[in-house]
């Protein structure tokens, strides 16, 4: 059980990326809910380098709602990326992270909230229908889930997205990881603590267009693959050896041939078969092994994981101690803007 004496503080976070169209339904649709919950809430939109009018249609907004609270990045930094800011700059006992293009409807956070509250430190909110969106998409999201299952001993929730509430304990945690393959929901799902999943109906979006064509969401599903399993390593090392064998065994058959059979020179199919698919396996394998050094290259540099070029709507206090556990909601809004700042150096 949660003890809290006090009433709990939310913080919404809501990654934008070119939403113009779907932000005035959003905003009026995140007003009601935040006077629906039972404590002091917050809302953080995360700007993703929208190229639309959807930052100064924000900057407006958080200007005339102390609740509402903005970053913005200096260029697209990805989804998963914008997340992970947005939570680092929360303040509420429960954040709650959703899209903004209401295809999360913001009611069902009320059932998360209640799940957080009979002591689950992690709720996500599973899919059980899934409208509007292609059979393709649908099967190949189902394709990758189960692929995934296979491939990795953390138990990563099956048809969840990033529509999650998560707890202090489980925020102060994600905060402590800085790994730049971030494939969230497979992070908190490594973290442990009491995790539930609520079920609700995802609706087509109606407004605005998805911000994830086929090829990022292949992108998405090789990192959530290589940061979470070293299965494709060991696979191309007992796949490499077993085709070196067969091949050592073909090449022992073909010296054997060379000296007791006669009429072996129709070998030219068979030769080019046989180099053409050991260098396709040999490349494949090198790219499965360049995938993972690649990841290991992007963790050395040791980058900060995104860059802020302006913050709206957050107090000072909150702003000198991004890294403290506490803060303060109250505290005056200075409006003065943190160029060139980043949230967390890492
Ligand atoms: N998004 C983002 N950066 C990106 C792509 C998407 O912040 O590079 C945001 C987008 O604005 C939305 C959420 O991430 O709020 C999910 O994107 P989308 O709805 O396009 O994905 P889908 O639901 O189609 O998988
Ligand atoms: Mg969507």
């Amino acid at each position: 059980m949660t003890v809290n004496r006090s009433p709990p503080r939310y913080s919404l976070v809501l990654p934008i990326y070119n939403e113009e169209q779907v932000l005035p339904r959003l905003i009026e649709r995140i007003s009601s809910l935040i006077g629906r919950l039972d404590g002091e809430t917050e809302a953080i939109f995360v700007d993703d380098g929208s190229v639309d009018g959807s930052v100064e249609y924000l900057q407006q907004v958080v200007a005339a709602e102390p609740r509402f609270r903005l970053i913005e990045f200096s260029r697209n930094f990805g989804h998963q990326v914008a997340i992970t800011a947005g939570m680092d700059a929360a303040a509420g006992d429960a954040v709650i992270v959703m899209d903004a293009d209401l295809q999360d409807p913001p009611e069902v956070v009320l059932d998360l909230v209640a799940k957080w509250k009979e002591g689950f430190e992690i709720v996500y909110a599973r899919r059980v229908k899934r409208e509007g969106e292609s059979w393709f998409k649908v099967f190949t999201a189902s394709l990758f889930y189960r692929l995934l299952e296979q491939m990795t001993s953390v138990d990563i929730p099956r048809d969840v997205g990033d529509f999650r509430l998560v707890g202090r304990k489980a925020l102060e945690t994600f905060k402590r990881m800085p790994e730049h393959d971030r494939f969230v929901r497979g992070m908190f799902g490594w973290m442990g603590f009491k995790q539930t999943a609520v079920p609700f109906e995802r609706h087509a979006r109606t407004l605005g267009q998805t911000k994830y064509p086929f090829w990022k969401m292949m992108h998405l599903a090789v990192h959530g693959i290589v940061s979470f399993s070293e299965k494709p390593l060991r696979l191309a090392l007992w796949g490499g050896l077993a085709i070196s064998a067969l091949a050592g065994a073909f090449g022992a058959y073909a010296i054997f041939a060379w000296f007791f059979e006669t009429g072996i020179i129709a070998g030219w199919t068979s030769t080019v078969v046989i180099v053409s698919l050991l260098c396709g396996i040999n490349l494949f394998m090198t790219g499965v092994v360049g995938l993972y050094v690649g990841s290991i290259h992007a963790e050395v540099k040791r980058r900060p994981l995104y860059v802020i070029d302006r913050l709206t709507g957050f107090d000072e206090a909150m702003r000198a101690a991004s890294g403290e556990r506490r803060r303060s909601f109250h505290t005056p809004r200075s409006g003065v803007p943190a160029n060139g700042r980043t949230l967390r150096q890492l």
